[in-house]
């Protein structure tokens, strides 16, 4: 996936020399920069290479391909231990909506998200209710309808303009009337630094809980992941404002700068919890980091 040409530009470096030295080590770290793994991961990633090497003028490249899969795999478990609490993340009250709000900037790809997300709840058999609070932009309603035509769900909508907190509180009243199992809130786009649109965030998440006091129960922030340490910026700036539990990832499909994923969760704190790989229905992944290590190992 997503760092397959990053491990094959690795191997080319280190497979066309028997031995590896400083001014090889230096050219890894470029390259994990370029796949996006951002400058503060890359530092932790070369120097516990170093300390796990040992102080020697140089390595054989095999070593040298095994160790740094190695300290991958220790970072990536490691923040998946700490993290693992805000990750099991279940629906657990039978009766009573599970609701997820999700935010992010415009064309991130929220909506798509959503409709992946229904349809992976309704394919397990969960009733699944939309809530279309990105009232602003013109086509966004009907965008997430056909969502949810798509993912065989309901949909609560108003018209355009209409007050998306509104729109939020009528979609949790009517999911607890019906014992709905998901419910799933679309919301505008909005950069962190839009006050006004930060607060109207805000009023989202008052009016959700006047219906249910305990929603909403997962907040997830959806990043365009093609836009690698960008998109760690943005959420950085974005969480200093707002409390997100989990990050899903977008755009992972056809892009080299999946590097961000290795030390996403490490430098912000919030768990990725899935993965957009396409436009279709079926583009969607939980985002497992056993498997993603071993993806690299392949
Ligand atoms: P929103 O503004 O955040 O709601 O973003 P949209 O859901 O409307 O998506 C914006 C664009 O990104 C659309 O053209 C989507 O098809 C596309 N998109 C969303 N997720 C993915 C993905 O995982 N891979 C690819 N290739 N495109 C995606
Ligand atoms: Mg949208």
């Amino acid at each position: 996936m997503a760092l397959g040409s990053f491990w094959s530009k690795v191997r080319n470096l280190l497979g066309q020399k028997s031995k590896i030295d400083q001014d090889t080590i230096e050219e890894l770290e470029e390259l994990l920069i370029e796949a996006d793994v951002g400058f503060e991961t890359t530092d932790l990633l070369i120097e516990n290479l170093q300390i796990s090497l040992g102080k020697q003028r140089h390595y054989q490249a095999s070593e040298v391909i095994s160790t740094l899969k190695n300290e991958i795999e220790k970072l990536m478990m490691e923040d998946d231990q700490e993290l693992s609490s805000s990750v099991e993340i279940q629906k657990k009250n039978e009766g009573i909506p599970h609701v997820i709000l999700v935010v992010g900037v415009n064309g991130s790809g929220k909506t798509t998200s959503i409709g992946k997300l229904a349809f992976k709840y309704v394919s397990q058999g969960h009733s699944v209710l939309l809530g279309a609070s990105d009232t602003f932009r013109t086509g966004a309603i009907e965008q997430l309808s056909i969502w949810a035509q798509r993912a065989g769900c309901s949909i609560v909508k108003q018209q355009l303009n209409s007050d998306p907190a509104a729109v939020a509180y009528d979609t949790i009243q009517s999911a607890v009337a019906k014992k709905i199992d998901y419910v799933i809130i679309d919301t505008a786009g909005r950069l962190y630094n839009q006050i006004s649109l930060m607060n109207e965030l805000k009023k989202i998440k008052r009016s959700i809980a006047k219906v249910l006091p305990s929603a909403p129960h997962e907040v997830l922030l959806v990043l365009d992941g093609s836009t690698g340490q960008n998109a760690v910026n943005q959420a950085r700036e974005f969480l200093n404002q707002t409390q997100v539990s989990g990050l899903v990832m977008t755009k992972l499909d056809g892009t080299a700068k999946g590097g961000v994923l290795i030390g996403i969760s490490q430098q912000l704190r919030v768990p990725v919890r899935y993965i957009g790989t396409g436009e279709a229905i079926t583009d969607l992944q939980l985002f497992d980091k056993k498997e993603f290590v071993n993806s690299l190992f392949g």
